[in-house]
């Protein structure tokens, strides 16, 4: 276990939050939490410090929030042009966001997954707006301003090089890295003393929201060699996979997630079982979803809605319910529970074989839950 001490306190969340963890092997680790540039009821992204002969950080926050970040790292002893290594979880806004201005300011070394670095380069949103223009609802998602920072972000991010692509299970630094694909093709989990840098792959109260399969068909063109063989990245199956993955590493490891490592006043403190327990929620949720489909043929927007409750699917956040249900939906075609039929003649079917007119069948059967247990 992780000894835990405040430097200073700040809301209850923890933004503007600094703590000291050690382990039990004597490792420090320091923690910012640097608060997101939106409204938003998530609390702060934690950015983690590791002070060795260099200065490495985990994490460097959100696009826009480079000052909290900044204020943070003085009051611990450092200014921002010390930073000499920025280890990148994945490559969401909330995550990598500072990492154009601190590396301008530092000169820091950029480490993340290799697929982080041609992520950078594909005009994500344009790729996959075409799709998403076709869903009913997404229109309040597309003009949020959440969205409009996500494109400015990408676009600074463009200017970045990959310094450092990582690898599966690469050891560098007294760090090691794991692969952990789904709710990013490029999430990574970090190993350092007795402490895992867990991103948003494995996080306290709330899960993970997974990626779609079908982005893997989108993207797979500009993704190196080694991952065009079948999608292994993309998606709820991908998500489990990593899950049961990181579930069975071994030792008296606390994980130290980038999100509600601290709420409403309280520490979360989390093992790699957390990992398990996200798994059983999206079993859960496959069963749930059957319970919805049980009463005849439905399209994805009516099984969101009749899914979650009207806060849940309200303006911007439907879109994000919508794909959460297509993530779901996703493996359970694939374990064979459902069928399609295409609604409207001349409807548009996506890569998936789902679409905005194609009607959902549940089969009947349970047999998501051994394909999970598969995996
Ligand atoms: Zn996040």
């Amino acid at each position: 276990m992780l000894e835990t001490e405040i430097i200073k306190k700040g809301d209850d969340s923890g933004n503007g939050t600094l703590v000291k963890y050690t382990t039990s092997t004597g490792a420090v680790i320091k923690a910012i939490g640097v608060p997101q540039s939106w409204k938003s009821t998530l609390g702060p992204t934690w950015c983690y410090v590791i002070e060795g002969d260099d200065l490495t950080l985990v994490d460097p926050g959100c696009y826009g929030s480079m000052s909290y970040l900044e204020q943070g790292l003085e009051e611990l002893g450092h200014s921002l042009s010390d930073v000499d290594r920025i280890l990148v979880s994945h490559g969401h806004m909330d995550h990598d966001g500072s990492c154009p201005p601190v590396i301008r300011k530092s000169g820091a070394e950029l480490w993340a997954h290799e697929i982080y670095g041609f992520m950078l380069q594909a005009d994500r949103g344009d790729v996959e707006m075409g799709w998403r223009r076709e869903v009913q609802g997404y229109e309040a998602f597309e003009h949020s301003e959440t969205m409009s920072m996500v494109m400015e972000h990408r676009k600074l991010n463009r200017e970045l090089t990959l310094d450092h692509p990582v690898t599966d299970e690469l050891q560098a630094g007294g760090l090691t890295f794991y692969y952990t694909p789904g709710h990013s093709p490029d999430e990574l989990c970090i190993l350092y003393d007795q402490v895992l840098f867990s991103g948003d792959h494995i996080l306290p109260l709330i899960t993970p929201h997974p990626s779609v399969a079908m982005s893997y068909n989108s993207f797979k063109a500009t993704l190196p060699s080694t991952y065009q063989g079948g999608n292994e990245i993309y998606g709820l199956k991908a998500l489990l996979t990593s899950l049961k993955r990181m579930a069975t590493l071994e030792g008296d490891i606390t994980v130290l997630p980038a999100h509600r490592a601290f709420h409403r006043g309280q520490f979360n403190p989390i093992g790699v079982s957390r990992a398990t327990e996200i798994l059983e929620h999206h079993r859960d949720r496959c069963h749930e979803l059957t319970e919805v489909m049980k009463s005849g043929p439905k399209d994805l927007v009516t099984i969101t809605r009749e899914y979650f409750s009207d806060r849940e699917v309200e303006a911007q956040n439907f879109f994000l319910a919508f794909t959460e249900v297509m993530a779901h939906i996703e493996l359970m075609q694939e374990s064979g529970d459902i069928s399609t039929t295409n609604g409207s003649a001349g409807g548009k079917v996506w890569s998936n074989g789902l679409g905005p007119n194609v009607l959902i069948n549940w089969n009947g059967t349970d047999l998501f839950s051994a394909f999970i247990d598969g995996l």
